[in-house]
């Protein structure tokens, strides 16, 4: 299984990326990630969570 090509695991079919908008401490920040086009489920990897947050932490702190 390639890293690239996720499956929802409701819907058994490959998640399509698209842009989106986080809100995050009053701020918005457009990412793309993977979502199912059946049941709207978003997959947020454990890296967009934990690094890109943190990076955001650190870029307010920074100001
Ligand atoms: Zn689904």
């Amino acid at each position: 299984m390639s890293e690239d090509e996720l499956y929802c695991l409701k819907c058994d079919v490959p998640l399509e990326p698209i842009k989106t908008t986080f809100r995050y401490l009053k701020h918005e920040f457009y990412v793309e990630i993977p979502r199912c086009p059946v049941c709207g489920q978003a997959y947020v990897s454990e890296e967009l969570a934990n690094g890109r947050m943190a990076n955001v932490e650190r870029s307010l702190e920074d100001k």
